[in-house]
């Protein structure tokens, strides 16, 4: 599986470097939002970012993985606890392209619960103890489950309670973007 997940995240991100000068067309389309057009260049410098931090996090790589039954088997033997505090390491390092920040410094994110994000694991983030550890999240800890009283938590510490409650862009925006 982990072969499998390595050729899939090279070919992958292979073609959308190759394509990269025309992300902004499908940022704009999969945002609803013809900014990404607009800023055709910035746009495309922060795709740029966010390629190089999918591939630094394994991204693709690591979700095909998680299909698999020894991943599954490491990941049960962990039991994930804490509230986010919404800095955006996990959105990529901070490098996403659909990231920005409100007036408050928290993040926010400009496709939240659309048809693309439903595809997205962010939503259940952090799902395993290295989603964690990889972006340094602040809030989110990851406990054996043998040192905890009573073993096996119950079904209710299930992924919604882990849920990251980033708020959709509203028309008050921050700059998200990094140099
Ligand atoms: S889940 Fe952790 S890393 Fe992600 S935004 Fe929340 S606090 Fe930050
Ligand atoms: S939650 Fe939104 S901003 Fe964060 S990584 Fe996912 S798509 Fe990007």
């Amino acid at each position: 599986m982990q072969v499998l997940g390595r050729v899939i995240e090279w070919t992958l991100l292979a073609v959308l470097w190759l394509t990269l000068p025309l992300s902004p067309v499908a940022l704009a389309i999969i945002a609803g939002d013809s900014r990404y057009l607009r800023e055709w260049f910035s746009t495309t410098r922060q795709m740029a970012l966010s390629l190089r931090s999918m591939a630094r996090a394994s991204v693709i790589a690591r979700r095909v993985g998680s299909y698999g039954k020894r991943t599954a088997r490491e990941n049960a033997a962990w039991q994930i606890s804490g509230e986010c505090s919404h800095c955006g390491n996990c959105c990529l390092d901070r490098s996403c392209v659909f990231l920005s920040y409100d007036g408050n410094g928290h993040s926010r994110c400009g496709i939240y619960g659309n048809w693309f994000f439903r595809r997205l694991t962010c939503g259940g983030y952090p799902i395993t103890r290295d989603d964690i550890r990889i972006y340094d999240c602040p809030s989110f800890h990851a406990s054996p489950r043998d040192s905890l009283h009573g073993g096996v938590p119950s079904s209710g510490a299930g992924l919604t309670g882990r849920v990251i409650p980033i708020v959709a862009r509203s028309a008050v925006e921050q700059p998200a973007r990094r140099s």
